[in-house]
């Protein structure tokens, strides 16, 4: 079968293999025919050999960690065939910490997890893949098209699951979102915050694009200007860019007893003049909460999927601007400046 792998650590060994072997049944008891995977950030690091483990006994990593495929056979009765699946990208480290030990492998605290596509575990861009039932989720059949956003949208699900939690502190009646980045999970962050009523402005460099109209499109606001230009005080933030001055802003913005969530990774290396104990005293004396978000545990995938379900098809259908079928896999791992969402479609 095909699937799309690379050396683990080396420049440029991304591929294409038209004899990969079977997934083995140890995978998982469920076994899937892929219709497609997503392609985000993450891949692009990958290939540039910056990041990503092969697993054990082997340099070749199988790329794809979000996922989307058709239930092909499931002897444990969990789905059925014919049925939309997801695989969880991320499984509990083999100690395990107190939080994979639970169930909540997102916030694994020894770094030992292991990751489809990313860290250990094959990924999801091969013609069929194998999946245990807890880490395998069940798609609306609706979402045939665009159920592989389905994994950016378990970040974001987890990062509201936090700011709701950290919210519940104390009387809590948030009514505005400042969201920067209108990439696809500032986008999918902004689409669960419309489904929470709440007030929403997205920020982004783009000034032409799809991303102003999307963004429109949810009744949210967009502003192409600098944070520190904009006249609003939000409640929450949830930063998406990693850009520094835009975290360092956001923090400044945010309303008193505001909760920014930081989702965006920098890569670092860059330093600047910042008045670190004026941010502190703001912090302080506003009894805000800026914390980080990375990942999700099963509860956030099913509401993610529960989100998915409620959300505009079409809508979700914009944030797709390349479906690139397996033969074109070089071409759909080339970013280009109109990209939001890229997918690989192995049903071609
Ligand atoms: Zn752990």
């Amino acid at each position: 079968m095909r699937a799309v792998s690379v050396t683990a650590g080396v420049p440029n060994s991304l591929r294409l293999e038209d004899d990969h072997p079977e997934p083995a049944t140890e995978e998982g008891a469920i076994l899937v025919e892929a219709l497609a995977v997503g392609i985000c950030g993450t891949d692009h690091e990958i290939i540039a050999g910056e990041f990503g483990i092969a697993p054990p006994g082997t340099d070749s990593l199988v790329m794809g960690h979000e996922s989307l495929g058709q239930v092909l056979e499931d002897p444990t009765g969990t789905l059925q065939p014919g049925d939309l699946v997801a695989g969880i990208v991320r499984h509990p480290d083999p100690v395990p910490c107190t939080n994979c030990a639970v169930g909540e492998w997102d916030m694994c605290r020894n770094g030992q997890y292991t990751e489809h596509g990313i860290k250990m575990l094959p990924g999801f861009a091969r013609d069929r893949w194998r999946v245990q039932p807890r880490f395998a989720v069940g798609l609306d059949p609706a979402l045939t098209d665009v159920g592989m956003l389905l994994e950016p949208t378990s970040v974001v699900a987890k990062a509201w699951d936090h700011i709701e939690r950290i919210g519940h502190r104390a009387e809590w009646k948030p009514q505005t979102v400042l969201v920067t980045g209108a990439g696809p999970v500032g986008l999918l962050a902004a689409l669960l915050a419309s489904q929470r009523g709440l007030v929403v402005h997205v920020l982004d460099r783009a000034t032409s694009g799809p991303k102003p109209e999307l963004v429109a499109a949810l009744g949210a606001t967009y502003h192409a200007v600098p944070v520190n230009q904009l006249d609003i005080e939000p409640d929450i933030v949830i930063e998406a860019t990693g850009a520094p001055t835009v975290v360092l802003d956001v923090m400044c913005k945010a309303a008193p007893t505001g909760i920014v969530c930081l989702a965006g990774v920098s890569s670092g290396g860059r330093t600047m003049d910042f008045d670190a104990g004026a941010l502190n005293r703001a912090l302080v004396l506003e009894n805000n909460v800026v914390f980080g978000s990375v990942n999700a545990n099963r509860r956030h995938w099913d509401l993610a999927a529960q989100a998915l379900a409620r959300a505009d098809r079409t809508w979700l259908g914009s944030l797709i601007t390349r479906r690139v079928p397996v033969s074109g896999y070089a071409e759909a791992y080339t970013p280009t400046p109109d990209d939001i969402k890229v997918v690989l479609d192995f049903t071609a």
